[in-house]
């Protein structure tokens, strides 16, 4: 390993012990004491309508796809710069994506460059929170009502971030979390699936269930249950749940510790982008940081490699993030073939810096350092 990884997934203490507990239930199947558990939080904690775990934030995201009802050549406005499993969801469905070019001081869609993209087509506009920083959503939510569409949250990165004060997850009809071991609380793989329009509720758990009324079941509320739906099995065993559940109970302590690395990084950095050297992350007035993340954007590519070549010279182990995905393997023949500069540019110059729990501030003053070092300051 590097003396500063990129990630370090961290543990809070509990993760073994919880697993132990949930083995001894005898009962490690889905929806058990822990799942339950992690629903109440997350419940009580954002006022979430309601909280499913699955097995991941992509799993999330299929349920979404199901539940939007999206038929073959219906379209999906997008942003490029994003994770595959953002749309990929959609395409397994046998939707168009028509991808929006991001913003020019963040990452996340241009809100402005939606409303020109919809067709009688369009069925679901679909956010991604980049580095859990919101998005404009009341401009988007007008168009999403103006036009009728759906419009769902990617929130994988976005746990404990507010827009306005509200949990991003909650703006949308659905907004799905990932867990995977690279976020801000963990359970190696995992997700969940937020409902907030209760017209899809009771879909919801049927899709995630096989497509059978089980939850119900359970609740009591019939008495025999069956094969009434379209589905797949898409939640978590309990061991998972009681892992995330001792990352829930600390989720303050994180998210205090990677703010505070968050605002180191950005205090030092300040000076090279009063230099012009890079552009550094833009967190508008109406959004909170829940320092998923912190990135810089280089002025070029060549720039960008040197830069991470320097640090990994010096064992450190900074890394870039996506390849837009109008611009992909893929996707590139499918694509309308229009220009998505800003998406270019963050694929071309933006470098995500180390940051986790354990990360301390003498190592985020070295990589600092070591920057400063590569742009001569
Ligand atoms: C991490 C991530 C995902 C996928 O999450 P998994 O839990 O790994 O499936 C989807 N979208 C975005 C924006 C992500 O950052």
């Amino acid at each position: 390993m590097s003396r500063i990884p990129f990630n370090k997934p961290y543990l809070t203490g509990k993760e073994t012990h919880y697993i132990y507990q949930a083995v001894q239930s005898a009962k490690i199947s889905g929806d058990g004491i822990y799942t339950k558990k992690c629903h109440a939080f997350f419940e009580t904690k954002y006022g979430f309508k309601k909280a499913l775990l699955t097995t991941s934030c992509t799993d999330a995201l299929e349920m979404a796809a199901i539940l939007s009802n999206i038929q073959p050549g219906d379209e999906v406005i997008a942003p490029s710069y994003t994770f595959v499993s953002t749309v990929n969801a959609f395409i397994l469905r046998g939707a168009k994506i028509v991808f929006a070019d991001s913003r020019a001081d963040n990452p996340n869609i241009d809100e402005t460059k939606i409303e020109e993209l919809i067709t009688p087509k369009t069925k679901v506009i679909l956010v991604v929170h980049y580095a859990g920083i919101a998005c404009d959503m009341d401009y988007i939510m007008a168009i999403a009502k103006k036009h009728k569409l759906l419009l769902i949250e990617d929130a994988a990165q976005a746990i404990d971030s507010f827009y306005k004060g509200k949990p991003l997850g909650s703006l949308g009809a659905m907004g799905a979390f990932s867990f995977h071991e690279t976020k801000n609380v963990i359970s190696g793989e995992g997700g969940m699936l937020v409902i907030n329009d209760p017209q899809y509720i009771g879909r919801a758990e049927i899709i995630r269930e096989k497509g059978t009324n089980r939850s119900a079941f359970f609740r009591g509320e019939i008495d025999k249950y069956g094969w009434v739906d379209m589905g797949s099995s898409f939640l978590p065993s309990d061991i998972i749940a009681a892992f995330l559940f001792s990352q829930l109970e600390n989720l303050d302590d994180i998210q205090k510790k990677r703010k505070h690395i968050w605002n180191r990084y950005n205090d030092s950095l300040k000076v090279l982008a009063e230099k012009k050297h890079v552009q550094l992350p833009f967190i508008p007035e109406y959004a909170t940081n829940n320092a998923h993340m912190y990135y810089m954007v280089c002025n070029s590519v060549e720039e960008r490699t040197g830069l991470i070549t320097h640090l990994k010279s010096k064992d450190m182990h900074a890394v870039f993030h996506y390849i837009s995905l109008h611009d992909s393997q893929f996707y590139k023949n499918k694509h309308d073939g229009r220009s998505l500069p800003n998406c270019d540019r963050y694929s071309e110059c933006l470098v995500r810096l180390p940051l986790y729990y354990e990360l301390t501030d003498e190592q985020v003053d070295s990589v600092t350092a070591e920057i400063k070092s590569y742009y001569k300051i």
